[in-house]
């Protein structure tokens, strides 16, 4: 009798080590590694992933259960992939099934085919083509959709246009259908609507390359099917998009796959029209705001080689590409390419390993580039190309200047002194945009007379104060309640109300302006979908003249009216807890400035701070981001964190504090740590959030091999560990945050 086989299988649970299940002879194929199968994990059936084929096990074959189904004729994971999920599973030590499953789409992980499946496509019949849709004018819905389709460029158009364009288009298109003046086949190709999947046109804007535009490309071409890292430094609006373009361009000639890995694709929707529209090719965009289906085949593309680009978020990096040949990531310095929860993976170091097993080049682009990505290039291990001039031969970097508002009336946020500025911009028809972090009306609600504040019970932090409802709400567990109108405590009447979110200030500009238009742009006014595009759109057109945003606001925009940018509030930044706060207060200021004078106009940055003193805001002032970078680099040398040191976090919450000190208390008794320093057990920044209690043990070490090995065979111990199951826990392998 011929030996069974085994195949040793990964299943999503946080367990570290696979499980061995036996490979019937009633099975059609014997499953390859990289393939899914269906097994039987305790009383439920799963979707596991084969990661083997043995000929033996550790256990005896008959206490070992069957597979029950093979999924894949051919694997979905590839083995390039399954190199990069094994490797980054030893080094995030992160159980190697999550890591898996968390690479894959939610269809496939739940089973389904990895086939791409017909759509509806609908499109106008030869009656339909000539109808007048006044003709339907007691169905004015069945009108405008026909309209629509006669007006519309493409012949043929699938649900996912039809939805980003109507709310319900269901009906009164069966009863054109019904009529036959639209017909309906259903087909495989283009499953993706046309922003996610496009057959794009070179389009006639193609600038010429400037020569430090030109130097920049040609060397990233040179390293095409070769293992090398560049970080271009280009300063914002320099053109580093026109550079990506150019070397993409290239390297489709060569019948290359290329993946693009930006920080978040719905807040830059111009970005992947700006590819769209110059790169004649099939173009996959993967991002969250896809659903299940268009992700999909997204992913379905681009594992068959169909889709020849990839512009994805950070998860996109685990897409099997069979020709890729290049990866860029944008905004490298971004810290959403850094998963906060589960697998805590970077995108961009481990874009760097699939690079280095695929030999390919990698390019992070930015104009503030991550402190490691600078200490990286001066250890030469990435080679470095610069952009310092504006692309668009008109554009100048704007004048940036500090704005010292202690002891100056601040009338809801902005000081008089940066309103007479907002006047004067707006009368000589230029575009302001305010930055402000943080949102809402107000950080907290005071009572002056006994001090009582609006402090969130389930969190260590106050209650932001949103005005067009009058509620209170936590942004950190989003507890809500509404907004007292006099003090809970001592019932004195009036309120105090410290401290300007963006809503305020957009409530203030609008009594000083009234005949402006003022756009907020910020996560609560964006959550309807198509909202922010709409924002955006009128932000570009120069329609609405003053722009108050947070975040949203900084990145990759590119607003050509933008004169003046005010910077309400850098001094959180400056005394942050975390060691990281400077390197990213300078990063949001250098972005946030970089939307002014992006057009033909001069732009001016203000900033407005309590501390116009600080040596680092002098120091950016003075010379920009590297000489910044320079001087806090020294700094951090001196403290010794990373870059200089490499660090891991172990953190737990608890709901009894006292379960997460006792739990690693137990990690640092039993850890080996010699060459290692331990800090801690702490807690966290932020003591409590949503009713739990959080501690941290930090690690440092200046050896990363001493720091991983000693990690590796003391991780899967901690799941046995007495106190553990008393908390939530997890490692955090060089923690993007210290909260
Ligand atoms: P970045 O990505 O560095 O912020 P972009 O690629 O968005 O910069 O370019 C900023 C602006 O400059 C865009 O409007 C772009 O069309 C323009 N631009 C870039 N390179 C050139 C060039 N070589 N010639 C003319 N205009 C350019
Ligand atoms: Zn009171
Ligand atoms: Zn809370």
């Amino acid at each position: 009798m011929a030996k069974p086989l085994i195949a040793r299988i990964a299943v999503p649970v946080p367990l570290y080590h696979f499980f061995d299940y036996l490979l019937p002879d009633t099975l059609d194929n014997v499953p390859s590694a990289g393939c899914r199968v269906r097994v039987q994990f305790g009383r439920k059936s799963l979707v596991g992933l084969v990661v083997s084929i043995e000929s033996e096990s550790d256990y005896a074959l008959n206490k070992l259960k069957p597979v029950l189904e093979v999924l894949d004729s051919r694997p979905v994971l590839t083995a390039d992939i399954m190199r990069l999920l094994t490797w980054a599973a030893g080094y995030y030590h992160h159980p190697f099934g999550e890591v898996v499953f968390s690479a894959l789409p939610k269809r496939l992980k739940e089973g389904e085919v990895a086939e791409l499946k017909p759509q509806s496509h609908w499109s106008l019949t030869e009656t339909g083509h000539t109808a007048d849709p006044a003709d339907l004018k007691r169905a004015p819905k069945q009108a405008a959709l026909l309209s629509y389709f006669q007006n519309s460029v493409d012949a043929e158009l699938i649900s996912s246009q039809l939805n980003s364009d109507w709310d319900n288009w269901r009906a009164p298109l069966k009863s054109l259908v019904k009529q036959s003046l639209i017909g309906i086949q259903e087909k495989v190709q283009s499953a993706l609507s046309k922003n996610d999947v496009s057959t794009g046109e070179s389009s006639a804007d193609i600038c010429q390359l400037n020569s430090e535009q030109a130097v920049a490309a040609a060397e990233v071409v040179q390293a095409f099917n070769s293992y090398q890292t560049f970080l271009l430094q280009g300063i914002t609006g320099s053109g580093k998009t026109e550079v990506y373009l150019e070397i993409i361009e290239q390297a489709l000639a060569l019948q290359l796959q290329v993946l693009v890995l930006v920080p978040e694709i719905s807040l830059t929707p111009q970005l992947t029209r700006r590819f769209t529209s110059r790169l004649n090719t099939v173009i996959a965009s993967l991002h969250s705001g896809l659903n299940d289906t268009q992700r999909h085949s997204a992913w379905v593309q681009a594992s068959k080689g169909i889709a020849r680009v990839v512009i994805g978020t950070r998860s996109a990096l685990f897409t099997p590409m069979p020709d890729l040949g290049l990866i860029i990531l944008d905004e490298e310095h971004d810290a959403s390419f850094k998963q906060q929860e589960g697998f805590r993976y970077h995108a961009r170091d481990l874009a760097l390993i699939r690079a280095r097993n695929k030999k390919i080049p990698v390019l992070l682009g930015s104009a503030t580039p991550s402190f490691e990505s600078l200490e990286n290039v001066r250890r030469q291990l990435y080679a470095l190309l610069t952009l310092k001039h504006r692309g668009a031969a008109d554009a100048r970097p704007p004048t940036v200047s500090l704005l010292d508002v202690c002891r100056r009336p601040m009338e809801d946020g902005i000081s008089d002194q940066l309103l007479s500025k907002i006047t004067e911009h707006i009368n000589h028809d230029g575009q302001v945009l305010l930055f402000l972090n943080r949102r809402g009306y107000a950080p907290l609600l005071m009572c002056h007379e006994c001090g009582w504040t609006t402090a969130c019970q389930r969190c260590d932090a106050n209650m932001t104060l949103h005005h067009h409802n009058q509620q209170l709400r936590c942004h950190h567990c989003g507890y809500e309640k509404p907004a007292p109108a006099s003090c809970p405590e001592c019932n004195h009447e009036s309120l105090y109300i410290p401290g300007a979110g963006t809503e305020r200030i957009e409530v203030a500009l609008k009594e000083k302006f009234p005949s402006i238009v003022i756009s907020r742009i910020d996560r609560d006014t964006t959550r309807r979908k198509g909202e922010l595009d709409k924002k955006l759109k009128q932000a570009r057109s120069g329609e609405a003249q003053i722009l108050i945003g947070t975040q949203m606001l900084a990145k990759g925009h590119d607003f050509p009216n933008v004169t003046l940018v005010g910077i309400l509030n850098v001094d959180q930044g400056l005394f942050s807890a975390d060691f990281r706060g400077t390197e990213h207060m300078a990063q949001l200021i250098v972005q946030v400035s970089g939307r002014a004078g992006r057009g033909k106009k001069a732009g001016e940055v203000i900033i407005q701070t309590h501390h116009p003193e600080h040596p680092l805001l002098h120091t950016l002032l003075e010379s920009g981001y590297s000489g910044f970078a320079k001087t806090a680099l020294i700094e951090r040398k001196q403290a010794h964190f990373p870059p200089f040191s490499y660090m891991v976090i172990v953190r737990c919450e608890s709901i009894q504090k006292h379960h997460g000190l006792e739990f690693l208390n137990e990690c640092r008794q039993t850890l080996n740590f010699e060459g290692i320093e331990l800090f801690g057990p702490l807690p966290a920044p932020m003591e409590r959030r949503a009713g739990r209690y959080r501690w941290q043990l930090i690690l440092l070490s200046n050896e990363r091999k001493k720091l991983h090995g000693v990690l590796q065979h003391w991780v899967p111990k901690i799941t046995k560990f007495k106190t553990t199951n008393k908390v939530r826990w997890s490692i955090d392998v060089d923690p993007q945050d210290m909260f």
